[in-house]
């Protein structure tokens, strides 16, 4: 049987009320990770093909354990173990996995539009799990998530993501959700980190919610969330540099428990990882009360079960839950 191409390129992609549903069914797969036994059945018989061409630990690895917690068959190929290597182009590596039929291809790849390419010509359903400094969806809606239950809400909320925003496929997709979700989002980085008109990539939605902010302080003042970023030094080839060196950027926006005090005294500090510590992050607020980031990592099984159910079974329904 066919199935049904319900891709998930990018969070653009989304109205609203489908992110609500995708976090309601993540809910629900949430309180599963705490039973004994794990496993549903709701993509039995079903196969996913997760094809990684970057390197990846939570992300692969929480897709894969996402499809087999619904009992779809998992495949992880990648990198030098793949065909591209022998200099098959990305999209006949594609269509030649297609021909075995699987149900979704999960993708990773350095280039960004390569899910939006494969979503083009492929049947079965495509989801983006990171495409160069495009955008990384699924990253986004487990973040959502996370905020939902450590806040109770996501409306509302101040979020200060900080850091390479220029180079961020996690930035790109946490703005356009949480302007649906209708927070307000401060990107707080030297003018050299932020992309020129930024704010403008979900248009209205996110120009009215989006705003930059050049130094540390005011950009932490008053928020509720903060999101820090790595500095991506493996997307700086071939560029000027950004900023003097890796210290004196740790120096003026790195999150240390001195400069999380700019925040709201209950803000919660958030990561999607891997962490460069010391860099971006001081170990003490990594590791302390403040931080939700091994929280990110449980969401992230939950959210792409959410996710590959929709991708493959069609639209969830409304469980009424607000965002
Ligand atoms: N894991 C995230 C990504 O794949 C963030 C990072 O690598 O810094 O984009």
């Amino acid at each position: 049987m066919r199935c049904v191409p319900r891709h998930l390129v990018s969070i653009a992609d989304l109205e609203r009320g489908e992110i609500v549903q995708i976090l309601d069914r993540g809910d629900r797969y949430r309180a599963l990770a705490d039973e004994p036994i794990k496993k549903l059945t709701s993509l039995r018989g079903r196969t996913v093909i997760n094809m990684f061409f970057e390197s990846s630990t939570r992300t692969r690895t929480s897709f894969e354990i996402a499809a087999k917690r619904l009992s779809a068959e998992a495949i992880n190929i990648g990198g030098a173990a793949t065909s591209t290597s022998k200099g098959e182009t990305l999209l006949d590596t594609a269509e030649n996995l297609e021909a075995m039929y699987p149900d979704a291809i999960v993708v990773r790849h350095s280039f960004g539009g390569a899910a939006a390419m494969l979503a083009r010509a492929a049947r079965c359903a495509v989801i983006n799990a990171g495409d160069g400094q495009h955008e990384h969806p699924t990253q986004a809606l487990l973040d959502a998530a996370t905020i939902r239950r450590a806040k109770g809400g996501v409306e509302g909320l101040e979020v200060a993501i900080v850091g390479d925003i220029a180079h961020s496929r996690v930035a790109r997709s946490n703005i356009l959700c949480l302007a649906k979700l209708g927070a307000r989002v401060r990107l707080v980085a030297p003018w050299t980190l932020i992309p020129r008109g930024i704010e403008e990539i979900g248009g209205e939605e996110t120009r009215a919610r989006v705003r930059i902010a050049t130094r540390l302080e005011a950009g932490l003042d008053g928020a509720d969330v903060v999101m820090m970023l790595r500095v991506q030094h493996e997307r700086f080839a071939g560029e000027a540099p950004r900023f003097p060196n890796t210290r004196e950027l740790s120096r003026t926006f790195g999150l240390s428990e001195r400069s999380l005090r700019f925040a709201k005294a209950d803000a919660i500090v958030m990561h999607p990882g891997p962490i460069n510590r010391g860099v971006e992050l001081s170990p003490e607020v990594a590791d302390g009360p403040r931080a939700v980031i091994l929280q990110q990592v449980s969401w992230g099984v939950a959210i792409r079960m959410a996710v590959l159910e929709r991708a493959i079974l069609g639209d969830l329904p409304a469980e009424g839950e607000r965002a």
